[in-house]
């Protein structure tokens, strides 16, 4: 029955987990083409430091620390989900264990993690709480983003709790020679046939963290033991369940995210913002009546970005990885000296257009609406992120630099622009001063052409 309840619980979390990717990888897709696969070992290299080696979260050295010892934890004590797969399965109990020492050298390993973990989860947590960090009390994370990282953080200690908390009560049932506990474990009958049971718990698992849990334990009987010990795993195992279907609607969804975004970042240095193809072919073509368009090439229909559609996908994959950290903002100059941009609000403001988009073509595909290119919904990205953030913007890229997840928001801001100026002449007044000095003068100021070499007499 347990079995059968397990595979069930499973299969469920599975498949709603993989509903939520496909409904995000959609979404992504709805972006801009874009190509992004040149230099595969660059990319690799660039993977391996920023999303794996987290080189770019040490700048600040002690909350770098502690977030890859949760990184970490959250990496290597999943490994021990495996197990809990298996036994879950099979009904077998700790089925590794036939590893020995290595097994033995594993949990002692996962639960110093889990401590490390649990420790830095309380610290982050109490850092939160006593809103002793401006960046993590911006306005834009009131309500849901405020909640969504506490909620994640006490799960995290209630998770590690749980584990060390069966752990406990396994060593004592081990200790005590309670029968399932100690054949099931193995590792005895192989290295060990002499020990008795109390020697065999000693040799399964020295238990570092959990053997000074045990006094919490140590009066209950057997049978309480066992139902503490099968309580904590099975909540241990649907608490991954729920965790793994949480975190893709939650800012933890950059845990896989931040891997693939780092992996397409474009290896062109950030300042470097390039033409616009689109602008470039069509004068292209207006200069030379003879020259033939690129095969496949088809007249724009607008520029810059006005929706989300109107972005790269890469943009679109930047929104999702976002992990609303706020060293973006902390950095941007423009938010600093009390301008209304911040750059990470303009990344949350592009996720949940995408959401609301993808949402409204889902509803629109249930009741049986077939959606030709675009959701007309009368809404777009700019109804959420303002003219004035946009002009606020310095194009300096500092928040590009800071970001750990190599998340680019200049990118999108400038796209933006790039509406506002060419779909709705909606550029602030001394831009267009200089915009109609470049188009008279060929230079930004207000000199007559003829003037323009004047300076080399002074
Ligand atoms: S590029 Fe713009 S958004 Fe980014 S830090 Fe500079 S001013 Fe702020
Ligand atoms: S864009 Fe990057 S730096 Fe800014 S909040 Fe998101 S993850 Fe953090």
């Amino acid at each position: 029955m347990a079995q059968i309840l397990f595979a069930l619980a499973l299969a469920l979390g599975t498949a709603l987990f993989v509903g939520r990717v496909r409904f995000i990888r959609r979404n992504i897709l709805l972006g801009r083409d874009l190509d992004l696969s040149d230099n595969p070992a660059a990319r690799w290299k660039q993977m391996a430091l920023v999303a794996m080696g987290q080189s770019k979260m040490v700048t600040r050295p002690l909350a770098g620390f502690m977030h890859i010892l949760i990184y970490l934890g959250f990496v290597l004590i999943n490994i021990e989900v495996l197990e809990i797969l298996v036994d879950g399965l099979a009904g077998t109990h700790r089925v590794l264990s036939f590893l020995g020492p290595v097994y033995n050298l594993a949990i002692g390993f996962f639960e110093w993690l889990a401590l490390g973990v649990l420790l830095a989860c309380v610290v982050f947590l109490v850092r939160r709480l006593a809103g002793a960090v401006p960046r993590l009390n911006m306005a834009e994370l009131k309500g849901w983003p405020q909640k969504d990282a506490l909620i994640i953080l006490l799960v995290e200690i209630v998770l590690m709790s749980a584990l060390l908390l069966m752990n406990a009560s396994d060593k004592t049932l081990q200790e005590r020679g309670h029968e399932h506990y100690i054949s099931e474990a193995g590792a005895l009958h192989l290295e060990c046939p002499d020990c008795t049971p109390v020697e065999a718990a000693g040799y399964l698992g020295s238990f570092p963290i959990s053997q000074y849990l045990q006094p919490l334990v140590s009066d209950l009987s057997e049978v309480a033991l066992v139902g503490l010990e099968r309580g904590a795993w099975w909540f241990h195992f649907l608490g991954i369940l729920a965790f793994l279907n949480y975190v893709p609607y939650s800012k933890h969804w950059h845990i896989i995210m931040a891997f693939p975004n780092t992996y397409y970042t474009p290896l062109k240095p950030k300042g470097d913002f390039g033409n616009m193809a689109s602008v470039t072919t069509e004068i292209q073509l207006m200069m030379d009546p003879s020259a033939t368009p690129p095969e496949g090439y088809e007249a724009p229909t607008g520029f810059g970005a006005k929706d989300v559609y109107d972005l790269s996908w890469k943009n679109l994959m930047d929104a999702y990885t976002c992990t609303e950290c706020g060293r973006c903002s902390s950095v941007c100059p423009a938010n600093l000296t009390g301008k209304k941009l911040s750059p990470r609000k303009v990344m949350m403001d592009t996720r949940d257009r995408l959401e609301e988009v993808g949402h409204g073509l889902d509803a629109a595909k249930k009741a049986g609406q077939a959606i030709e290119g675009r959701l007309d919904d009368g809404k777009s990205l700019h109804d959420r992120i303002t003219a004035e953030e946009l002009w606020a913007c310095t194009t300096c890229n500092a928040c590009a630099e800071a970001c750990p997840v190599n998340i680019n928001p200049v990118d999108i801001i400038v796209q933006m622009r790039q509406y506002k100026v060419m779909e709705e002449s909606a550029a602030p007044s001394e831009l267009n001063n200089m915009f109609t000095n470049m188009e008279n003068n060929g230079a930004p100021w207000q000199f007559n052409q003829m003037a323009k070499a004047d300076w080399t007499k002074a």
